[in-house]
């Protein structure tokens, strides 16, 4: 055994978003935004529908604005991993577990981001 100063550093593939719980964050937005506009409307406080707008669009951060690690739920950093002169493929890397989450995305530097 060497000392140990190189982190061994495992390489797995990133589960995809289910549709489980997409279906789910649509749930309870659905089930919070009625009960808010209800809240609202019954109380008079009319601002209070604004707040279900908030709300969505913290959760969109949350599902969709970055992503978490399958195994310890913390924020994962993400990267490009070059592997030719341009090609990179997008990994997540978790500092905490020590693995590198392995999206199946990959770009190429040569490509103009979109149109
Ligand atoms: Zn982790």
């Amino acid at each position: 055994m060497l000392a140990g100063e190189l982190l061994v550093r495992e390489e797995r593939p990133l589960p995809k978003l289910s549709w489980q719980r997409a279906a789910g964050a649509v749930l309870v937005f659905v089930a919070l935004t009625a009960s808010i506009e209800w809240l609202a409307i019954m109380s008079g406080n009319h601002w209070l529908i604004g707040v279900p707008f908030i709300v969505a669009c913290g959760l969109a951060i949350y599902y969709f604005g970055f992503r978490r690690c399958p195994q310890c739920y913390r924020r994962l950093v993400v990267r490009q991993d070059m592997f030719g002169p341009t090609q990179f493929r997008v990994v997540y890397d978790c500092e905490h577990c020590q693995i590198i989450w392995d999206s199946g995305l990959t770009g190429d530097t040569r490509d103009e981001p979109i149109g």
